[in-house]
Parts: C-alpha cells; structure tokens; sequence
C-alpha cells in the first residue's frame, strides 16, 4: 500500500497531494519556499501520533505548520515530505480561571484566545503583530512575542504544560498544572522554540494574566534614532519597566504619513512607551519616562486619556501594511528583520544599521520592539534588480553579523528556521551546537521532522522529493 493510502486510512480525505493545493503549503511569509509531498489536516493527537509514526516508518519528513506566518520559512517543507497543517486543531479546550490557565489545541488564533479572555479580565500576553492570524501553536514553536513583552516576557513564560506527539508517534506530557515545579527537566522549555524539530505540539496549559486596570502611553520624538536609542536605555536605568516601548524610526514616520496624512504622529524618530498597572502608578510612571525624555528629546507627550492613546497604537499597528508605500518600484523584503541585541547596544545597533543602509544604498525601515532590544528593520528592492538582490543579501549579512558581534542575536522572535540557518554557526560555539545536536538525535534519531532547520545539520533530501 502507498503512503497516501495509508494516510487517508488515518485521516480520510483530509489528506491531498494534489499539486494546487500542495502548492498553497509551499512558503510561508518569508522568501523561503519548498513543495511538500503531502498535505494532511489531522483534528486530534490521535491522528498526529498515527500520522508521525507512519512517516517515521517510512522516514518520510513531518514539517508542522500553524497558520504559514512565520517570517524564516520554518513551516515551508525545504525537504518535501508530509505539512501537517495543525490550524484544524482549534479549540480552547478549558478555561481555569481560578488557577490563572487556559488549555488549547495548538491550531488556536492568538487573538481568539484573547477575545475569550476578555470578559473574564484576563488576558495571554505574548501579542505579535501577526495576532489576529498566528496559531498558539506556532508561537509556541517559535517562542514568539510582541509589544508588551517587555514587561511579560515572551511566550515561553506562559507555557506550563504541553502535549507532544513524538518523532516516533509517542505522545508525552512536560508539565503540569501547577505554576511552579522543580520536579526533573524542564522539557517544557525545550521544546519551546524548537520550531517543530523535535516533535508536534497537540495541546498546551498557558498561564494567562488579568488585565491591567490602567495604561498610559508617553511619545517622545528625538532628532536621531541613536538619541532615541539613549533615552530608551535612560529609562529603564531608572527602574522602570514599560509594558511596551516601541520605536519607530524617521523613515517609517514618512510612510505611515504617506497612509494618513492626518496620523497624530511627530516628525522624527518616535518611542512610544506604555505603561499599565493602578491609576496612581501608571500617571507617576508616565511622567517620570517624560522628565527621563525632555532632556533629550524634541518633543514629548502624555496621551491625554484612552481614545488618544489608541489612535496612537493603531498608527503603530499600521506599520506592517504601511510599508508597500515606501516607494511603489520598490518591495520590502524580510531578511536581517528580527536582530536583537542588549538593551544598552541598542544605540550602537541603530547607527549600524544606518551605515549598512547607506552602504548597500538600499533604503531602511527600523521599528519594533526597542525595549527589549529587538528591532525590524525593512529592506527594499526593486525585485526585477538583480543587482539590488546581490547588495540585499549582502546587507541583511552585515545586520545579522553586526548584531552577533553587539553581544545580540540574529532573531529574537520570529526563528531560526530555513533563512537563518547559516547563522547558527556565528551565534553559537561548537560545544553548544553539539549538545544541541545531541538532543535532536536522542529524540528524532531518523531526523523526520522539520528538517532543514535551524542549521544544526545539513539537510536531508526526502525520500520521495520534493518539487
Ligand atoms: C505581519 C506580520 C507580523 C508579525 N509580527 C510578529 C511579532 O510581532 N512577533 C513575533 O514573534 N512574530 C511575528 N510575526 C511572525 C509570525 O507570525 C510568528 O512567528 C508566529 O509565531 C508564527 O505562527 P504561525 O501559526 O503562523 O506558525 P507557522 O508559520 O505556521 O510555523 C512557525 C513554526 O512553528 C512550527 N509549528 C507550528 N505549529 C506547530 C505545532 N503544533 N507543533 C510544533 N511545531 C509547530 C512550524 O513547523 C514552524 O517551524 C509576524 C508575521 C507577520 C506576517
């Protein structure tokens, strides 16, 4: 019996190999892109754990897959193969409010578990541009994050429990109900961030948060973006910790002007701090970061109550759609997107960037998540130019190395994946890429799933091809 056949005794017809639809699985958000062999919709562990043992049987790779969000190629099939497309497994299975969690499928849209929490007044903090779109799953995979990260921390701070289906069709738990253990390994964190190379996630126990009973929100524009770097690193010198502190840079000021002239946006390199906590702490706070900011600064302002501070964040939010107006000959393009580096480099890092901007000649977008150090930045080519291609890869490389070489990292939230592999090499010493190894031999000794990734290897051709 083919493999397809025994597929489809496993999952019915929500199993394809049909080249249309194998072709709508071939990239995700990112440049990367690989034709999977197979595509299957599994609606429960069961499944998975039959699925996966079958490819392991057969040795066929097993490349899970959330919502094809994600920026470095992580859920795209590089190496042919079965794409579990896990966005059928969505449902919040429990709400335990009184112990502070929530259990989920993995194929849950972040924003909907939001939605849910909501008239509870809870909240699951890790909020990525992407919200309304990505998976649990897939964040999980990733150890994503977002705006408010910088008080909450990232996702693997919420993730108490999870069920995995093994690379052998095992299915395990790692945690447990409880907020704390120091009970063995801590496999829960491991398999955070593991981007779907050490087994497929079917369920996981989050711990949510109550929602703040007040924000407030201080902008402040500086005359450069090293400036505007100094006074981040001032703030959070002082003891403070903003629930989000965001820059945008001058260039994105422009575009998203471009979108609404009328945006209530200053000219200049923006930071918008937010903080959240009680009335009193939160108007404290907010005019502690405006005394930190005048000095340096342009311009400073508290938002004068809720209605301008949301106009404020959805300017903010416009960012990802903004940027086709940069210049309409030009696509933005995500390489060197997700640099990182410690908080008091980030000056350093921001005049880099714009030295490598002007070197290549390729204009540059930098905003993000400034307070914890992560900063996007958008490149733009004509992509008809082969020449602008060459000078692109050359300057996403000088990113990623400046960032390395500042003490940082070459992705603080969106992966590793298919596009940054080659990096893992410059960011970690051999002794721990071998203990690294080690782990993804002991658990996936076939090397079935996901690989490709995360460079520890080199990459395994399917048994049955890709195209
Ligand atoms: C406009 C835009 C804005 C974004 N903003 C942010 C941001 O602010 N912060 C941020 O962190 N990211 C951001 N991203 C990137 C992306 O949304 C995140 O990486 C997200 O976590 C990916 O979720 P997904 O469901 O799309 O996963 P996919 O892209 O489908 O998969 C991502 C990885 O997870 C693995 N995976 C998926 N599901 C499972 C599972 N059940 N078990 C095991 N492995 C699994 C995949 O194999 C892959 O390696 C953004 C992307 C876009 C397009």
């Amino acid at each position: 019996m083919d493999l397809i056949d025994k597929l489809r005794e496993i999952v019915g017809e929500r199993v394809s190999a049909a080249p249309t639809e194998r072709l709508c699985y071939s990239s995700d958000a990112s440049q990367v892109k690989g034709m999977p062999d197979y595509v299957v919709r599994p609606i429960s562990t069961e499944e998975v754990s039959k699925v996966v043992a079958l490819a392991a049987d057969f040795s066929v790779p097993v490349t899970a897959r959330g919502a094809g969000t994600g920026l470095a190629g992580g859920a795209v099939a590089v190496c042919g193969g079965i794409v579990l497309d896990m966005s059928g497994m969505n449902r919040i299975l429990e709400m335990d409010l009184a112990n502070l969690q929530v259990i989920v499928e993995p194929g849950v849209v972040q924003a909907r578990l939001n939605e849910a929490l909501k008239p509870h007044g809870f909240f699951f903090p890790p909020d990525p541009g992407s919200s309304a779109i990505c998976t649990i799953g897939g964040l999980i995979a990733n150890n994503g994050s977002g705006m408010r990260c910088v008080k909450y921390g990232t996702t693997k701070s919420y993730v108490l429990d999870l069920e995995v289906v093994l690379a052998d069709g095992r299915v395990i738990r790692t945690g447990s109900r409880m907020l704390k253990s120091a009970a063995g390994y801590d496999l829960t964190r491991l398999f955070i961030g593991s981007e779907g190379t050490l087994g497929i996630i079917t369920k996981a126990g989050l711990r949510v948060m109550p929602l703040p009973k007040a924000r407030r929100l201080v902008m402040a524009s500086f005359e450069d973006a090293e400036a505007a770097g100094r006074a981040v690193a001032k703030t959070f010198a002082s003891g403070i910790v903003p629930s989000a502190c965001e820059i945008l840079d001058r260039t994105t000021i422009a575009v998203l002007r471009r979108c609404d002239p009328n945006l209530v946006l200053p000219e200049g390199d923006v930071i918008l701090f937010e903080v959240d906590g009680t009335k009193g702490s939160t108007k404290e706070s907010a005019e502690e970061i405006a005394r930190i900011c005048s000095p340096i600064a342009a311009e400073v302002m508290i938002a004068s109550g809720e209605k301008e501070m949301e106009e404020i964040w959805e300017a903010r939010r416009l960012v990802g759609a903004a940027v086709s107006r940069l210049d309409p000959t030009k696509s933005r393009i995500y390489v060197g997107e997700d640099v990182g580096v410690p908080i008091k480099m980030i000056p350093a890092l921001i005049r880099e960037i714009g030295e490598i901007s002007e070197r290549f000649d390729l204009p540059a977008m930098k905003y993000g998540h400034i307070g914890d150090g992560n900063l996007h930045v958008a490149l733009f080519i004509d992509v008809l130019d082969e020449d602008e291609w060459t000078r692109l890869e050359a300057a996403a490389d000088a990113i990623h190395r400046a960032a390395i070489r500042l003490g940082g990292t070459v992705s603080s939230e969106h992966g590793i994946g298919a596009a940054r592999a080659g990096y893992m090499k410059m960011q970690w010493d051999e002794g721990t890429l071998s203990v690294m190894r080690s782990i993804k031999k002991a658990l996936d000794p076939k090397g079935i799933l996901n690989p490709g990734k995360l460079g520890l290897f080199e990459s395994p051709s399917s048994s049955s091809g890709g195209d």
